[in-house]
């Protein structure tokens, strides 16, 4: 029988392994014989088998013996065995030798992703299963300051922050969150969790002071520069209407009432800008009322029929027979402002004898508000961008409205508010409709 050199090792494959099973069974057999023929002669068969059985016992012993020789260092070569015993010894080899490469690909891939996270400006954690710290790079550890022994750890011993703690609970991840940073008060951290694998989750930080404060400083030089052009501009607009209402040359007529128009329009973009800066700045549960929606729809409706009879158009409010007694908590006057938004948008930008339709409605989870109309219509193209600051579709179409382009701005910031989403489908040429879709309130 061939020795096995650990040298010339080729693996073997499970063909090779049976073979050796049916050479070992005819070895067995012949020394069995043998042995037998030998207890023949000797006139005592049973102690030339027993002492047969003992020397093969020693054999396998020693053959173990140097299995867990090698075993315990596994760095060396195989022992040299014959037959099965050699077949054994190279099949754990060749196995302990896939292993071994398989686990330097696998700790390449992960020395190459850790040198990659480490040059990430964004910190990267990873949570196992139970949200514990499994992972974090040197930007996560610089934000956050884990340190080794904080390895296993709950991730929200070291994040408490209650918006943190409901946002990884709630498992609502396709949005991120931004907060104060736990470790330095005038710092913000964005914090976006993706989940991945069993139950594990990843969780890319960002520093986002920067954009935070040139965000707070927009919305404070929008809300100053405005507040202070109040003033002056109430005085300009008080001399200006003084003197188109006096006894001035004719030729002067003209030009004061470009003023005068020119002044108002200033002071409705201020109020807008101001109301928008409002919005932006305060928190939305200060002046929380209940709010009767029906009772709400039909005082905008009053309000907005004499704007609509001035342009002969037929102005309807429809309430769906089970939407009797809807009351949200919120803020009135901005609802009723972010509506009546809606309706006069409609009546301002559909033509004299058009219809504009205010429908309520509801179904298992939310209710909505439409304020429909068979004007002009909006091409498709504008559609996502109304409602950002000062977009309008055609100067034209606007010049002659007077708009001031924050309508829609201030109109999707009251339903951020109130938890409530706008929604604008329009056809050119035959008209738009605005739906404002409101959670239900949640009842027992
Ligand atoms: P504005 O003060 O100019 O009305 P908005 O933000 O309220 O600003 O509206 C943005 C633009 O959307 C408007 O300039 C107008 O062109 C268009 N728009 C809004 N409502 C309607 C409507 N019901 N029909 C057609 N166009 C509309």
């Amino acid at each position: 029988m061939a020795q096995h050199h650990p040298k010339d090792r080729s693996e073997p494959g499970g063909g090779t392994l049976l073979k050796s099973f049916g050479a070992e069974f005819q070895r067995i057999l012949i020394i069995t014989l043998i042995v037998f023929f030998v207890g023949l002669a000797t006139d005592n068969i049973t102690l030339a088998l027993l002492l047969g059985s003992l020397v093969y016992i020693a054999v396998i012993y020693h053959n173990i013996y140097k299995l867990k020789v090698w075993l315990m260092h596994e760095d060396t070569e195989p022992p040299e065995a014959k037959g099965l015993w050699g077949e054994i010894f190279d099949s754990l080899y060749h196995t302990q030798r896939r292993q071994r490469s398989q686990n330097q690909q696998l700790q390449a891939v992960v020395n190459r992703i850790q040198k990659l996270t480490s040059t990430l400006r964004e910190g990267v954690i990873i949570l196992d299963s139970r949200g514990h710290l499994d992972f974090w790079n040197p930007a996560a550890h610089r934000m956050l300051a884990f340190n080794s022994k904080d390895r296993g750890q709950s991730v929200i011993n070291f994040i408490r922050h209650p918006q943190f703690v409901s946002y990884l609970e709630e498992q609502q991840y396709d949005q991120h969150i931004e907060l104060p940073s736990p470790r330095f008060a005038a710092k913000r951290l964005q914090f976006q969790v993706t989940p991945f694998g069993n139950n594990e989750r990843l969780i890319i930080v960002r520093d986002t002071t920067q954009l935070h404060n040139l965000e707070k400083m927009r919305q404070e030089f929008v809300a100053n520069a405005s507040h202070e052009m109040r003033t002056p501009l109430t005085v300009i607009n008080g001399y200006i209407e003084t003197l188109a209402d006096s006894n001035v040359m004719p030729k002067w007529n003209k030009p004061l009432n470009q003023m005068l128009q020119q002044s108002n329009r200033l002071s409705v973009l201020i109020n807008d800008l101001l109301v928008l800066s409002k919005l932006e700045t305060t928190a939305s549960d200060l002046n929380q009322t209940d709010i009767d929606i029906n009772k709400l729809l039909l005082i905008i409706k009053d309000e907005a029929t004499i704007l609509a009879q001035d342009k002969q158009q037929t102005l309807k409010l429809e309430c769906h027979e089970n939407s009797q007694g809807i009351h949200i908590l919120g803020d009135e006057k901005e609802l009723h402002s972010a509506l009546s938004n809606l309706v006069t948008n409609a009546i301002k930008y559909t033509q004299d004898g058009g219809e504009i339709t205010i429908r309520l409605w509801l179904d298992k989870n939310n209710f909505y508000i439409s304020v429909g109309d068979n004007g002009p219509g909006i091409g498709s193209r504008h559609l996502p961008h109304l409602t950002e600051r000062f977009y309008r579709v055609d100067d034209s179409r606007n010049s002659s409205t007077g708009g001031t382009g924050l309508g829609l701005a201030i109109v999707k910031h009251v339903l951020m508010r109130h938890y409530a989403e706008l929604k604008i489908t329009s056809e050119v040429g035959k008209g738009s409709l605005f739906t404002c879709i409101f959670q239900l309130p949640y009842r027992d």
